[in-house]
């Protein structure tokens, strides 16, 4: 395994940009055909790895099912695959473009072109995925690209390194391992476009950084995505798909609901149904298999000073489903856990959680609602449960978002035909579906003239051809004015 923190890394890096881009230059851009085969190679490597990543994943958290990993990982990088593999010819079309009445004759069209070198910096919640999912679209888009993986799941780094090294030359696909200075620097290279997946405060420190060399950026950041309950909604299918939501990964999710607002008439139902949902999800406690744990001491402490400060203020701390005290029994394994009454100056209702805690505020009005929510970052995700009324409508034109669930969570990531990316605080640009493709691409405007072009005739001496052609398009002169 290569050591994390290693600066060496770094100087290894941009000497591997360098060849990366002498050799994008030194050919065409790769036809459909040869995107479609570097996407086969990745779609079989990760198929063919699967029960290493599975194995490599699990380590890292301390625990997480190999089922969790295909559903929430692997599928969705085989879907992505398959989807991109299936537009490409779309994709890559070029587009024609109007001209306007004087310049007829000419055509005005896009193509869009690789941009070079991605850089990929990637979190560890889901460490394969968001590793994989934008390296597929840069692929797809023609390019060559970097990947800088998490060091906090350093297994599962290890595995994709070697399975790529296994399938790519390193002058098309490379692999940066390293922590956080491994990162910083890897952030300043000179790519021609950087995606970066994480927390917001390392999302502006990598716009800094990419700053210095005018570097086009996606950030997939993260932040307090609300689920809001409309009054009289709690009931099997809503409180099914929160729990879905929040619990899948043990909450470490960005687009998990992070708190949730519920009608003050619906308070009791909604934690009664909570309970009983977490118990029919996880009959034997929090220490089983399809239940994940937590995956660092740091993020586990940082958690539970989350509950500490909520209880010693007076907040209600309640532990949810069948033997949540086994959830102690087992390495950093925290029991899902609803939160009453935290003040919104607590860490709870500051911090993005990343675990499997929900607390709970109760609101009368859909307006209090949407004031809460508009006074507050833009979240990444928000998700409405309840009819598609006037609350739903007004809430969802009056409040800004990455993306909305209705009466789901989660799902719309799954979407590949969707853009995925947040706003402001939660993001800036998005990938997934056309949207990744071009963000990997640059959109090449391209006006070629005919032979016989108006506007070639419009130069000076200025005279009867002028006249017209102003006519055409200001209209008649009036005079005085
Ligand atoms: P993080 O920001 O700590 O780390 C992400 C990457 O940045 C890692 O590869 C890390 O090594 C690197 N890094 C760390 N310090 C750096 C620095 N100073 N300069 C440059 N790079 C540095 O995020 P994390 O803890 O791994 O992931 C959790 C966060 O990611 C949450 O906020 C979550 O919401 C967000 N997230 C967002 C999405 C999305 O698609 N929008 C998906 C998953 C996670």
């Amino acid at each position: 395994m290569n050591t994390f923190n290693d600066i060496s890394n770094v100087k290894h890096a941009s000497e591997i940009l360098m060849q990366q881009r002498k050799a994008f230059l030194a050919t065409e851009p790769p036809s459909r055909a040869q995107r479609k085969a570097s996407l086969a190679k990745l779609r079989a490597a990760v198929l063919a790895y699967r029960s290493e990543l599975q194995s490599a994943v699990s380590e890292d958290f301390g625990h997480r099912s190999a089922h969790e990993t295909d559903l929430m990982e692997l599928v969705g990088i085989v879907q992505s695959i398959d989807y991109l593999s299936s537009h490409l010819r779309r994709f890559m079309k070029a587009e024609r473009r109007h001209v306007s009445l004087i310049y007829r004759t000419a055509r005005a069209y896009v193509e869009y072109q690789p941009k070079g070198i991605i850089g990929i910096m990637s979190p560890w919640n889901y460490p394969v995925s968001l590793t994989l999912i934008p390296l597929a679209t840069a692929l797809a888009a023609g390019n060559r690209a970097m990947l800088k993986p998490s060091e906090l799941t350093p297994r599962t780094s290890d595995v994709m390194h070697r399975m790529l090294a296994a399938t790519f030359p390193v002058d098309e696909v490379a692999v940066i391992l390293g922590g956080p200075e491994v990162g910083a620097a890897f952030s300043a290279l000179p790519f021609d476009h950087l995606l970066f997946t994480g927390s917001t405060p390392v999302g502006r420190k990598v716009m800094k950084a990419a700053s210095d060399n005018l570097v086009p950026l996606t950030l997939e950041l993260g932040g307090k995505s609300p689920v809001i309950v409309a009054r009289g909604h709690v009931n099997q299918r809503t409180i099914s798909s929160i729990v879905y939501g929040k619990l899948s990964n043990s909450g470490q999710t960005c687009v998990a609901p992070d708190y949730a607002l519920v009608h003050e008439d619906d308070l009791e139902t909604f934690i009664q149904q909570f309970n009983a949902t977490v118990t029919r999800f996880y009959p034997d406690g929090p220490a089983c298999d399809d239940y994940s744990s937590i995956v660092s001491e740091r993020h586990y402490s940082r958690l539970e000073a989350l509950l500490d400060e909520a209880r010693q203020h007076g907040a209600r701390v309640l532990e949810m489903g069948v033997k949540p005290e086994s959830a102690r029994d087992r390495l950093r394994t925290l029991a899902p856990t609803l939160v009453v009454g935290a003040q919104d100056d607590h860490a709870i209702m500051q911090e993005e959680i990343f675990g499997p805690i929900l607390p709970v505020r109760t609101y009368r009005q859909i307006d209090e609602v949407i004031e809460y929510i508009n006074g507050r970052d833009r979240p990444l995700a928000l998700y409405y449960f309840g009819e598609k009324d006037a609350d739903c409508k007004k809430l969802l034109r009056r409040t800004t978002s990455g993306n909305v669930g209705i009466n789901n969570t989660l799902i719309h990531v799954a979407q590949d035909d969707l853009p995925f990316g947040g706003i402001g605080p939660s993001g800036m640009g998005a990938y997934h579906g056309i949207e990744g493709f071009r963000s990997m691409s640059h959109a090449k405007g391209i006006f070629d003239q005919g032979r016989w072009n108006f506007p070639s005739l419009l130069h000076a001496p200025f005279g009867k051809l002028m006249a017209l052609a102003l006519a055409i398009t200001l209209g008649k002169q009036k005079s005085g004015l």
